[in-house]
């Protein structure tokens, strides 16, 4: 559990959207090698080590997180130096007003600024009320002409993140930024390294994939480098109990989410019944979850003929904005669920888990 916390704030306070993952790859490389008989990649940039067990007909797990957080490219340089930004991934334009923000260049240089927002001496009434257009928002690096940026080797296309540092704000919440989905990333980490003295009787892949919130594109791929018989997606899922609802799904520290329906996947029923059971039986908190949204599991699962897939999610509040916030017994609950889920496994399970629907 201390590996997937420390994973989890080294991880969330890299950078990297869709397409621009390397920082997140290289760390992800460093701390699987250790524990991998091998390392496996795609075209794409998702990365996995295999843990190989003594069958070689054994069949294959394939655990995964997304490395890609959202983010933002660099659209436009005006006159006076602003930068106008275009989004990678799903914003909402109320969240980005005055945040700060790092502007990473192609060659790998960082700079600080800020979106700008106009001060309200300045605002009419109307604009005041109006919801401001993503397409209208200005970077402001520092600069004070078109020059003096592309001087600072800034380019069009280059990758914008919000800052938002991983700070514990007491002993069980956590504040960060793309804890969506640098929490996967962690927990591949995590269990690849649980089960490094354990002979388990199936081959275990774990890395993470890139390119989900533009649309599970590394998950196509990285499906067909790993050729998974199951599949286990982590993921942080939107949670929206900050106003005290008790009937809202997905509440801090209520456990693991029991996810059994979304935009992209209808579970396999095997599977998530056997999350059910191992998290009764180990007394660990779970919740039943139903999201609008989707994960990598939305492509995994219809890859080749076939896989049957779960998500082992935890929610977060502010998902998709510089301050999210989840719950360490949340990542607890899912940490020992699945410890206990994979170490559990076996060939006549998995074989049930594809016979499920039948
Ligand atoms: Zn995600």
């Amino acid at each position: 559990m201390d590996k997937l916390l420390f994973h989890l704030e080294n991880l969330a306070n890299l950078d990297g959207i869709a397409s621009l993952e390397s920082q997140v790859f290289q760390y992800m490389k460093t701390h699987l090698t250790p524990y991998a008989d091998e390392i496996i990649s795609d075209g794409l940039g998702s990365i996995f080590g295999v843990k190989k067990s003594k069958n070689p007909n054994a069949k294959r797990v394939l655990l995964a997180g997304h490395m890609d957080e959202v983010g933002f490219m660099v659209k436009g340089i005006n006159d006076v130096g602003s930068l106008s930004i275009y989004p990678v991934g799903g914003w909402w334009s109320q969240t980005l007003m005055s945040q700060r923000v790092r502007v990473t260049t192609n060659d790998g240089r960082v700079y600080k600024g800020a979106i700008g927002s106009i001060p309200p001496h300045l605002l009419t009434e109307a604009k005041r009320n109006a919801v401001v257009d993503i397409a209208d928002l200005l970077v402001d690096v520092g600069a004070t002409s078109k020059q003096e940026v592309l001087d600072m080797g800034i380019n069009l296309g280059d990758m914008v993140v919000l800052d938002g540092a991983f700070v514990y704000l007491n002993e069980h919440r956590i504040l960060s930024k793309a804890l969506d989905n640098r929490y996967g990333c962690a927990m591949s980490l995590a269990m690849l390294e649980a089960f490094k003295d354990v002979e388990l009787p199936f081959d275990l892949i774990a890395g993470a994939t890139v390119q989900e919130e533009v649309g599970l594109r590394g998950a196509q791929t990285a499906a067909v480098l790993t050729q998974p018989d199951i599949a286990i997606v982590y993921d942080c899922s939107p949670a929206n109990d900050a106003g005290g609802d008790k009937d809202v799904l997905g509440k801090l520290g209520a456990g693991v989410l029991l996810r059994f329906v979304d935009a992209s996947m209808l579970p396999n029923r095997c599977m998530i019944e056997r999350l059910k059971q191992t998290t009764i039986q180990h007394e660990l908190p779970h919740q039943y979850y139903l999201s609008l949204g989707g994960t990598d599991a939305g492509a995994i699962h219809k890859a080749h003929m076939g896989v049957p897939t779960l998500t082992m999610c935890i929610c977060a509040r502010n998902i998709h904005t510089s301050s999210s916030i989840c719950d360490v017994n949340d990542l607890k609950a899912a940490y020992h669920a699945s410890l206990h889920f994979i170490g559990e496994l076996n060939e006549n399970a998995i074989n049930d888990m594809i016979k499920c629907n039948q």
